[in-house]
């Protein structure tokens, strides 16, 4: 089959092997026409069952920081992208949004110290809008879940912004730093969102996770991500590494309130 020659189906290029080397077409075989096949990538665009998907996430959290230096490397066929990752674990996240994270309902976003501010706001457009505040907090939470689906892009840039920064002597591009925020996001969308409101869930620990607890554990999490990645993705080592990574977990934080700000604005006025 390999040294066979093909016509390519879509671009009528002449070449062997199995793939063209023009456009990419897959020569199809035999088994590629069998139901299972068909089943398989169906299953495949979505990723769940996919091995590769599978592989990327235990990469992201057994050797933080190797999925971004590859992809950044172009080596891109071994695991997903770090943004397929991520939309993925998004996609997986809004099914279940115990943990506040890039989703925050109108009760969390009052405990901001904004939250002032934030109550005349409220208090004004329910009325405009001529519903009470329990109906306003209805449609306000069914609002924010959609809207930060795609917010969260926000969140995303927001935190690479710093990376600039601290690590502008290494010589990488602008998207290169987006790539290690991306994957140190979908990290925190699966250890802190999704792992989290499944331990909370199966051992009804609800009650015990306040605001604190919270911090304690999303910059424990962090700190075990940052530290491993920066030296993998930024080859930073010593006392340097130690310093900037906690610049920068202070920094999520700080992002991470500036995004939920940006989201309640963005809610508020698209209600
Ligand atoms: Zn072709």
């Amino acid at each position: 089959m390999i040294s066979t020659t093909h016509i390519c189906k879509s671009c009528a290029n002449e070449f062997t092997g199995s793939f063209c080397n023009q456009c990419g077409e897959k020569v199809l075989t035999k088994k590629d026409k069998s139901f299972q096949s068909i089943l398989n990538s169906v299953l495949l665009t979505v990723t769940f069952t996919d091995s590769k998907f599978i592989r990327t996430l235990w990469q992201v959290l057994r050797n933080p920081g190797t999925i971004a230096r590859d992809f950044s490397a172009g080596k891109r066929v071994k695991n997903i992208s770090p943004m397929s990752l991520f939309f993925v674990l998004n996609l997986f996240y809004f099914f279940f949004p115990v943990i506040q994270l890039f989703n925050a309902s109108l009760t969390t976003q009052l405990l901001s110290p904004l939250s002032p501010f934030y109550k005349t706001l409220i208090a004004t457009k329910a009325v405009s809008m001529g519903v009470d505040i329990k109906a306003f907090a209805m449609l306000y939470n069914l609002k924010t879940a959609t809207l930060a689906k795609l917010m969260v892009m926000v969140f995303v840039v927001l935190s690479s912004l710093p990376l600039n920064v601290l690590y502008w002597k290494k010589n990488k591009y602008f998207m290169d730093h987006v790539g290690f925020a991306v994957e140190l996001a979908a990290f925190n969308l699966f250890v802190n969102a999704i792992v989290l409101t499944l331990i909370v869930r199966i051992a009804g620990l609800g009650t015990y996770l306040d605001e604190i607890t919270l911090t304690v554990i999303f910059i424990t999490t962090n700190l075990y991500f940052v530290l491993r990645a920066s030296f993998v993705f930024y080859h930073e080592r010593g006392w340097r590494l130690v310093v900037k990574s906690l610049v920068l977990i202070l920094f999520l934080k700080v992002a991470l309130e500036a995004y939920r700000s940006i989201l309640f604005f963005v809610t508020l006025f698209m209600l």
